[in-house]
């Protein structure tokens, strides 16, 4: 995969191993356990994995924990579940909590350095005194205590002297700097929230510039990878590592965000869909989460494909979900087996064809991979084709399905001739009722007349109902909108029909073309145990009539 592929950070590390800097490529994938994995965390998974694969490296899983009011268990176990369904395989799993004592006394280090103080200013002071771009800012009242004084204080501040928000410690480096990151960053607050790892051990905890260089310096990453936003905040990270004067020196390197256009992935709103019950968990179908994704059924092949397809660039980029669609659907083509569904059936009855028998034929999975098998198809007096595919009047010429005196070819059986309708009270076609024509069976050559076009069904007496869930854009695409009120209540649609036999006791997550349809995802529903409900991965290509 990226062993072909070139980018920045590749041609980094081969400069680096090249001259004697590292002998080995060390990554690590740092997700804060906040909320599931999305399709943007994807691409930070597969570049971290592929690139240390790629020089015989290796990555580590680091749940960056050190925010211990948003965190849960839960998302430890979902991230380290996606990360694996993707393919990759971490080194070590770590938790930055692990670290706390090890971040704590190099804390104490840059107090007894001079580079550390305890400011009792509050949260509003400290971020009104830091100035602008313009304007310096202004230094703490509190800059200047001795080391003995914040050596107390801050040893106080973890035996829970004092009350959240009271007094924070922050690094002593230049309020004028051009970097707003290096005006006296804070490095630890006081919480007293319950930690899903250390419990109530600690009552400070670090900040994500003071922690991150720690975790990847006591780990030894060789190559730290972020997204942008971190570019400003390089300095810092190497100004931690250097005076907490950690032995191994990661080097952080920045890289573009991946956006979707009209997809919101911030684990914030997405956790608030999920809070309020707009969807069905995170792993609902229509998040852009992945767990959601492979619930639809897009698979991890098609999304390594996409991700190693967008590139890796240093600037943020926004794809259209189409082009995801489009390697999903390039990827299932592939290897999907194809079946029958009827959607939103209509009941045919084949009146000239004797009532009882079932004729049975034997047909591929899939035209061109014969490895996928085949199956029998049942054919009999009672059929059900689509509603769509019936019309009583044929609108014009071109027109390709069935109506009333006009003949269509069933896929793989014989050509059928609609005569008549039934209707229900309110005028609406509830059955046709035609008759099929023995010398036109598949494959016997017959070529005497054309039939208006080919359609699809399913034998009734042996067909399995089952469940189609089809799904839109959650968001719409009024971006003037608030997040809140661009969910789209609209995005899924429930439709009923039925499959062909041979697809009894579909095992959850399998896969299939449904003929004229689209893919489909098998959701086996362990609640009630029932095997047939489909979620529509993507439909056929968009132009397909
Ligand atoms: P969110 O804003 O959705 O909460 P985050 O960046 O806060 O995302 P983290 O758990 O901190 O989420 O992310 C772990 C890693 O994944 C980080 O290195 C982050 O840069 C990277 N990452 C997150 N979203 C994207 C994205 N859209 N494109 C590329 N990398 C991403
Ligand atoms: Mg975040
Ligand atoms: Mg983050």
């Amino acid at each position: 995969m990226m062993e072909n592929q070139s980018n920045f950070i590749k041609t980094i590390m081969e400069e680096d191993l090249k001259n004697g800097k590292h002998d080995t490529i060390i990554t690590r994938f740092p997700p804060e356990p906040n909320g599931y994995l999305h399709i943007g965390h994807a691409r930070a998974i597969i570049t971290n994995f592929e690139l240390a694969k790629a020089f015989g490296g290796y990555t580590n899983l680091r749940y960056d924990d050190t925010n211990p009011s948003k965190e849960d268990e839960e998302y430890v176990r979902s991230i380290e579940n996606d990360v694996r369904w993707l393919g990759y395989n971490p080194k070590a799993i770590y938790f930055a909590s692990d670290y706390f004592e090890e971040m704590f006394n190099r804390a104490i280090l840059l107090i007894k350095k001079g580079l550390a103080y305890v400011d009792d200013q509050t949260a509003e002071e400290i971020s009104k005194t830091r100035g602008d771009v313009v304007t310096p800012g202004i230094e703490s009242p509190y800059r200047n205590r001795s080391v003995e004084e914040n050596l107390e204080l801050f040893l106080n501040m973890q035996k829970g002297v004092y009350a959240e928000g009271e007094k924070v410690l922050r690094a002593k480096i230049d309020m004028a700097s051009t970097n707003m990151n290096m005006r006296d960053p804070v490095l630890y607050r006081i919480s007293f929230a319950y930690h899903h790892n250390t419990q109530d051990r600690w009552k400070v905890y670090p900040m994500y510039d003071y922690a991150h260089p720690l975790e990847d310096a006591i780990e030894g990453i060789t190559h730290s990878l972020c997204s942008l936003e971190f570019e400003d905040h390089r300095p810092l990270y190497d100004w931690v590592v250097r005076e907490t004067e950690m032995p191994l020196v990661p080097r952080q390197i920045e890289f573009g965000r991946l956006g979707i256009s009209n997809t919101v992935m911030s684990k914030r709103f997405l956790k608030y869909l999920v809070d309020e019950g707009l969807v069905d968990g995170w792993d609902d179908p229509r998040m852009p989460t992945l767990s959601g994704l492979r619930r639809k059924g897009y698979t991890k092949e098609a999304i390594r494909a996409f991700i190693l397809g967008t590139g890796l660039s240093k600037v943020n980029s926004e794809v259209d979900p189409d082009m995801l669609e489009s390697f999903v659907r390039d990827d299932l083509n592939n290897r999907a087996k194809r079946a029958f569904a009827v959607i939103e059936p209509l009941k045919v009855t084949i009146t000239n064809y004797p009532e009882g028998k079932i004729e049975y034929f034997e047909v591929p999975y899939h035209q061109d991979l014969p490895e996928l098998g085949s199956r029998k198809i049942a054919f009999s007096k009672h059929i059900y084709i689509e509603n769509e595919d019936f019309l009583e009047e044929k609108p014009d010429k071109k027109y390709k399905r069935l109506s009333l005196g006009n003949e269509v070819r069933l896929f793989h059986t014989y050509f059928i001739k609609a005569n008549e309708v039934v209707k229900d009270s309110t005028g609406k076609v509830i059955e046709v009722l035609a008759t099929y024509d023995v010398a036109t069976l598949s494959g016997s050559g017959f070529n005497e007349r054309k039939p208006d076009g080919t359609i699809h069904f399913v034998e009734a007496s042996t067909a399995i109902p089952a469940t189609f869930n089809f799904f839109g854009p959650m968001l719409k695409d009024d971006t003037s909108l608030e997040l809140k009120e661009r969910f789209n209540k609209d995005s899924m649609t429930i439709k009923k029909g039925y499959i062909e036999q041979t697809l009894l006791n579909t095992p959850n997550e399998e896969k299939y073309q449904f003929i004229r349809n689209g893919f489909f995802n098998c959701f086996y529903d362990k609640k009630t145990n029932n095997h047939y409900i489909f979620n529509e991965i993507v439909p056929l290509k968009r132009s397909y009539k």
